[in-house]
């Protein structure tokens, strides 16, 4: 039996992962699985796999999580800490998929009590790569991505030498607004950037898709993941969402991974790891697809994969001032305080206003380092927009 516990579980990555462990229901223990405002989704799941606690990240909600949970011995936990001791729990395999910088603290405590991580969690990857990766290799543990496209890249890369990559290409849908006339994107709405044409997800990642958010977080998760110089990283239109990345080798070869956009085939890449296991996704019949189709990105419609370049060059705590500053500016956006093209002039400004910080780039880092920039971006970006 594997000891298993997720965090997110009532979201759509944590949903996908509760099908896949709920269809081999013998194999797992289930420790832990965290919500925040969907107590009914969190209750009813943590009943039906008996798991040891279920936790909401709202302490508010902790007496209706009680009830939900009354006559079952499943305990109920709420708050921040609550999931970071929860995560501290051992357990042999943890889902980080808690959306945000919120899914840091318990990603980092599930891997110094030597779980592997599953991190759909691509915002601790780029606020605290470096802080991600030494606990794992300090602890043992291993932190394999569920990002499609992250996943396909390390599949990509079994049994090669990292020396002999020369191109690591990953592709992006373009979201809701790919073929919008520009001009309509500064009036574009909330509703309207949260539909998606090929994947299902949460709201916050469908905006992010459509303004490539989404993507520039990816390039700088990959450089972090992978360990590659930025050169090597390539963003591709690719409006089928069938191959999701190609890693390019030094003789010319270009691999591809190719499969339907279904979180579970990721998700159980990550849980089945280094073995590979039936899963159930859709089987792609190639003729009937008959056409796929690639173009360049343009960083004038999308001037978030521009910013991304400057965070990989400015290095250091740059990546959690740009996440922060991005998370805020969506919320702005999604309270329609402010417009779709403005989130990124607000996230530049704010990466302007905080250049000349020396604790950006040369200080140490550490959960309370990246915390604190954090803390400090969501305010500069706050303050940018009121200034609007
Ligand atoms: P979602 O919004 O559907 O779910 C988010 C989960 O986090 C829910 O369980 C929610 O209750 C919980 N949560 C929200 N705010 C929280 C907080 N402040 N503290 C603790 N928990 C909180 O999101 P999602 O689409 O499942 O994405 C989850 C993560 O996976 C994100 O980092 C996203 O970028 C990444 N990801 C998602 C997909 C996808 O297909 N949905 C694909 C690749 C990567
Ligand atoms: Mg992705």
């Amino acid at each position: 039996m594997r000891r298993v516990s997720i965090f997110g579980a009532t979201g759509s990555i944590g949903q996908n992962t509760i099908d896949l462990i709920k269809r081999a229901p013998d194999d797992y223990d289930v420790v832990a699985l965290s919500g925040a405002r969907n107590i009914a989704q969190l209750a009813k799941d943590a009943r039906d796999l008996r798991a040891e606690v279920a936790i909401t990240a709202d302490a508010t909600l902790l007496p209706e999580l009680r009830d939900a949970l009354a006559g079952c011995d499943v305990e109920a936990a709420a708050g921040p800490e609550a999931l970071v001791e929860a995560a501290a729990r051992p357990a042999d395999w943890v889902m980080s998929a808690i959306i945000g910088a919120a899914g840091l603290a318990p990603g980092l405590k599930a891997l110094e009590q030597g779980a592997s991580l599953a991190l759909a969690n691509k915002e601790s990857m780029v606020c605290a790569g470096a802080l991600v990766k030494a606990s794992a290799s300090q602890h043992g543990g291993r932190v394999l991505p569920v990002d499609s496209e992250h996943s396909a890249v390390f599949q990509g890369l079994i049994g090669e030498d990292m020396a002999a990559v020369e191109r690591i290409i990953i592709t992006a849908s373009g979201g809701a607004f790919r073929d919008w006339p520009m001009e309509k994107l500064a009036s574009a709405t909330p509703a309207q950037a949260a539909t998606h044409p090929n994947w299902d997800m949460g709201q916050r990642i469908t905006i992010d898709s459509a303004s490539m958010f989404n993507k520039a977080l990816e390039v700088i998760e990959t450089r972090e993941f992978f360990d590659v110089n930025p050169d090597v990283i390539e963003v591709l239109v690719h409006p089928q969402s069938m191959i999701h990345a190609l890693v390019g080798f030094n003789d010319g070869a270009l691999m591809a991974h190719v499969g339907p956009p279904d979180m579970r085939h990721a998700i159980g890449f990550a849980l089945h790891w280094p073995e590979r296991r039936k899963l159930p996704v859709e089987r792609l019949d190639l003729a009937a697809l008959s056409q796929l189709t690639f173009r360049a990105p343009d960083e004038t419609r999308w001037p978030a994969l521009r910013l991304a370049r400057e965070v990989m060059a400015g290095g250091g705590h740059t990546g959690a001032v740009f996440n922060a500053a991005k998370e805020r500016a969506l919320d702005h956006f999604i309270a329609q305080h402010i417009g779709f093209m403005q989130m990124a002039e607000v996230v530049e400004e704010v990466l302007s206003r905080l250049s000349d910080q020396s604790c950006l780039t040369n200080a140490e880092m550490t959960l309370d380092s990246v915390l604190a920039m954090d803390h400090l971006a969501r305010n500069t970006a706050d303050a940018v927009i009121a200034e609007l």
